[in-house]
Formats: C-alpha cells, sequence, structure tokens
C-alpha cells in the first residue's frame, strides 16, 4: 500500500482509501467483508459519512477491534431523516449526532470531523458565523473528540473560501477527470498546496459515471465542482485511469472509491499493480476535448526522459511554486533524483507530450525558480 501524508495533519494516510457511500444498504456480513478486507489491504482511512443510526450500527460493528489501525471521518451536520442521509446546521443536534457516533462506533474522537456538505454561499456563511458549526467543530477538537477540522463540499468558491479561512485542515472535494475542465478547480488544489490542506477526493469515478459503457457522460454538479456538463468519452475508461489521474493532481492526499463489494475495491487496489501503459491517462482529457492546450496535467506520457527528469513532478511543482513558493516545495524540488537543470534540451519529451506543453521552457522556468 502506498501512503501520503494528510496535509498538515500530519498522518500517514492509504493513497486508496475506502468510501462508504455503495455499503449504506447492505447486510453485516458484507460490510464486514469489505472494510475487513480494506484493512487486510493496507487502506487506513474510512468515509463514514452517514447519520442513520442503523447504517452507523452496522459499521461500528465492522470497526470493532480496528480502530487503532483505522482513521474514521465523520461529518458534522449528517442526520437522519426519514430513514436516509440528511444535513443539519442546528450546532445543537449537529452535536447530538456527533456523540451519536462516537457512541455507536465505540470510540472517544474522529480523525477528521468535517462540516458537512457546504455549497451555496448563504449556507457556507451560516455555517462559518460566530456559533455555527465551525465554532462547535473547533470546540469538539480542542475536547479531544476530533484530531482535524474538515470541510466537506462540492462547489470552488465556498471550498476555496474555506481552505483560505485557516480553519480547516483537510478539504473533500470531488476530483475526477470529468470535472478537469471546471474553472478555478487547479488554483484551488494550489492553495491547499500552498496551506498544506490535504485534499481526500471524492467521486474519482464521478459516480461512477465516467465507467459507463454509454459515450455521452451527463455530470451533476455534486460528481464534478462546477457546473454540470454532457461529455463525449470516444474511449473506454478503467477504473486504473481514473484513480492515475486522481492521483496526479496537486495536493492530493488520498482518494475514496465507494466501493459496494469487494471485486470493486479489488478492481480500485488494482491500481498500485498496474503499468504505466494501463495507468496512462492521457488520450481520455483529448476526447473529453476539455483541457487547456499547453496545461501540463502531470500524466508523464512524455517519459523517459534520458536525463531521469520526472518531468510531471517537475511541472507540478513549478505550478505550485509559480502560486506560492514555500519551502516544502524547496524541499520536494530539492529530492528530486534529477531536476530542471540537467536538462539537455533534446526535445523528446515535447514530441511524446500529447497537451503540447513547452517543457523546456518550463525546466528553464523551474531552473530559475528552485534553483
Ligand atoms: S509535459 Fe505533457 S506528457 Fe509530460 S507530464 Fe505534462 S502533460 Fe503529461
Ligand atoms: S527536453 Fe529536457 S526534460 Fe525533456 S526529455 Fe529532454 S532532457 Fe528530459
Amino acid at each position: 500500500m502506498k501512503t501520503r501524508i494528510l496535509g498538515r495533519m500530519g498522518a500517514t494516510v492509504s493513497s486508496i482509501s475506502l468510501g462508504t457511500e455503495y455499503l449504506i444498504h447492505k447486510p453485516q456480513e458484507h460490510v464486514d467483508a469489505v472494510v475487513h478486507r480494506a484493512i487486510e489491504r493496507g487502506i487506513n482511512y474510512f468515509d463514514v459519512f452517514f447519520g442513520q443510526g442503523f447504517v452507523r450500527d452496522i459499521y461500528g460493528k465492522a470497526f470493532a477491534g480496528y480502530r487503532d489501525r483505522v482513521m474514521l471521518s465523520a461529518h458534522l451536520g449528517a442526520i437522519e431523516q426519514d430513514g436516509e442521509s440528511g444535513r443539519t446546521r442546528d450546532p445543537e443536534l449537529a452535536e447530538t449526532y456527533l456523540e451519536d457516533y462516537l457512541r455507536r462506533f465505540a470510540t472517544d474522537y474522529v480523525d477528521v470531523l468535517f462540516l458537512h456538505n457546504i455549497d451555496a454561499q448563504d449556507d457556507y456563511d451560516t455555517v462559518m458565523a460566530p456559533g455555527g458549526l465551525a465554532d462547535l467543530a473547533q470546540r469538539l477538537r480542542d475536547q479531544g473528540k476530533a484530531r482535524a477540522i474538515g470541510y466537506s463540499g462540492h462547489t470552488v468558491s465556498t471550498a476555496r473560501q474555506a481552505v483560505e479561512s485557516g480553519l480547516i485542515d483537510v478539504l473533500m472535494f470531488p476530483v475526477n477527470l470529468g470535472a478537469h475542465g471546471v474553472p478555478g478547480r487547479r488554483e484551488l488544489y494550489q492553495s491547499c498546496a500552498a496551506r498544506n490542506v490535504g485534499i481526500v477526493a471524492m467521486k474519482p469515478f464521478a459516480g461512477g459515471r465516467l465507467l459507463q459503457k454509454e459515450t455521452q457522460v451527463s455530470l451533476e454538479f455534486w460528481q464534478t465542482g462546477g457546473g454540470g456538463s454532457t461529455l463525449e468519452k470516444r474511449d473506454s475508461i478503467t477504473p486504473v485511469q481514473c484513480l492515475h489521474y486522481v492521483l496526479s493532481q496537486v495536493g492530493l492526499s488520498t482518494t475514496v472509491p465507494g466501493c459496494a463489494d469487494i471485486d470493486q475495491l479489488d478492481a480500485a487496489l488494482a491500481y498500485y499493480d498496474a503499468t504505466e501503459e494501463e495507468r496512462d491517462f492521457s488520450g481520455l482529457l483529448t476526447s473529453f476535448e476539455q483541457y487547456q492546450p499547453g496545461e501540463c496535467v502531470y500524466c508523464n506520457h512524455c517519459l523517459p526522459c534520458p536525463q531521469g527528469i520526472n518531468v510531471g513532478q517537475v511541472n507540478r511543482l513549478l505550478d505550485m511554486g509559480r502560486f506560492q513558493m514555500t519551502d516544502e516545495l524547496s524541499a520536494m524540488y530539492r529530492g528530486l533524483a534529477a531536476n530542471a537543470s540537467d536538462c539537455i534540451q533534446c526535445g523528446s519529451c515535447e514530441a511524446n507530450c500529447p497537451f503540447g506543453v513547452a517543457v523546456i521552457d518550463r525546466m528553464v522556468e523551474a531552473d530559475a525558480l528552485f534553483g
């Protein structure tokens, strides 16, 4: 299992984790089997957002005996409404549901406490207002009931405000190939990286839409982080390609694919054994016709470089450094086996890049920025 650091929280987290949305109405044995298989395979982060008591009971049993091996999230404001998942902005009710969560999971704390499902500006303002859920989350963290504060939402503008408020340690946001063209997406990720806010990517398959056989893919705003859209895909897309795209993005700590059964879990974890060819998503963005010509998407389709430069990684660090230079970025750059100063301007990467990226110019810029 590959791991990453979950932003300034500093926790070590599996790069592929588990979303539990598709297990909600499954029986105990089924949930046990998927959860235990995930833990066996090294997954240590689980997003458990729901407010329904009967679902919490099932998960509480599934995680019994494993609490010290897993990180659990909870969502402040998630409640039960008519047996389904609902939300509240009433701090008193939200706190009651968090206490209920702790009791049903037989634990004293959650690892990440997300401000739950915020999109509209007026909702954001309500949650962040004095005496609102944000204040409650800080009190719960100060009481030791949460290790870190997160924010979950599907809208770039409000998510970016949350990141830049300084309050949150972790952002949960839709990240997927279908969302590549959403305005402001890159800047949001860069803002997270600059502030060391770890990103937990939800919807890596856009709710399964990217994997469907049909060539026309309709996406809603909650699957993209921007407006809804209908995309034409000319090629079939695999879970491995989707995950590689997600894990290539700036600021990404982990992703939480929803897996309805062990087969789907294994299909996601096949990512780790996939070849570079199987991971390559570079042809898919052009079929969606939503990439910016000249924009590096960090796919490394241009490798190998005769100088051993990881072109995607140098370009990723350059984009982050352009946005905001930090000591961590400099350290990451200096830690590369080969860097931009090693470029001999052979042009091989530019010939191989499907996106028309001016790699040589970018290497010169990166050398000037980091050198
Ligand atoms: S330069 Fe082109 S091929 Fe290389 S990582 Fe960037 S987008 Fe991919
Ligand atoms: S131009 Fe530079 S970065 Fe690109 S393949 Fe040649 S040496 Fe590597």
